[in-house]
C-alpha cells in the first residue's frame, strides 16, 4: 500500500511517500532529512502526538491550568486523555513542570503543568 502524508517534525512541512505492506514499511521518499523517515515509520506502526489541555484548579487565581504531556502518547489515546484530563482537578498552587498526571492512561508519560497559578 501507498500513504501519501505531511511531515510535521519541522515547519517545512515535506510531502512524504510511504509503501508499507501492513506495518512493515518498504520505503518512505520525500523526505528531506532523517526526522521526515522517522516520522513517516511512527505514523504507519504506532502514531503518536503531543496532547495539549487545561485542568481545573481549586483555590486558584485562574480557573484552570494549561498543561501538556512531558511526550508523545499513541494517536488512538488522545480522545480518552482529554476525556480524563476534564475530571482532574489540582490544589493551587501549582508550579511550571509540576506533574499533573503521572502515567497517563498506562502510557508511561507524565502530564506537566506549563504555568503556574
Ligand atoms: S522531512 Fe525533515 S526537513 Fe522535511 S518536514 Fe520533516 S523534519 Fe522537516
Amino acid at each position: 500500500m501507498k500513504k501519501q502524508m505531511t511531515c510535521i517534525a519541522c515547519p517545512l512541512g515535506c510531502q512524504l511517500t510511504v509503501e508499507y505492506e501492513g506495518t512493515e514499511v518498504l520505503s518512505v521518499t520525500g523526505n528531506t532529512c532523517k526526522r521526515g523517515d522517522a516520522y513517516a515509520r511512527t505514523e504507519i506502526v504506532n502514531p503518536t502526538r503531543s496532547l495539549t489541555s487545561t485542568v481545573r484548579v481549586k483555590g486558584g487565581v485562574h480557573p484552570v491550568v494549561p498543561v501538556k504531556t512531558a511526550g508523545p502518547i499513541p494517536k488512538d489515546k488522545m480522545f480518552e486523555a482529554m476525556r480524563y484530563l476534564n475530571t482532574v482537578a489540582v490544589k493551587a498552587p501549582v508550579s511550571l513542570g509540576q506533574v499533573i498526571v503521572e502515567d497517563l492512561l498506562g502510557t508511561g508519560v507524565n502530564v506537566v503543568a506549563t504555568n503556574t497559578d
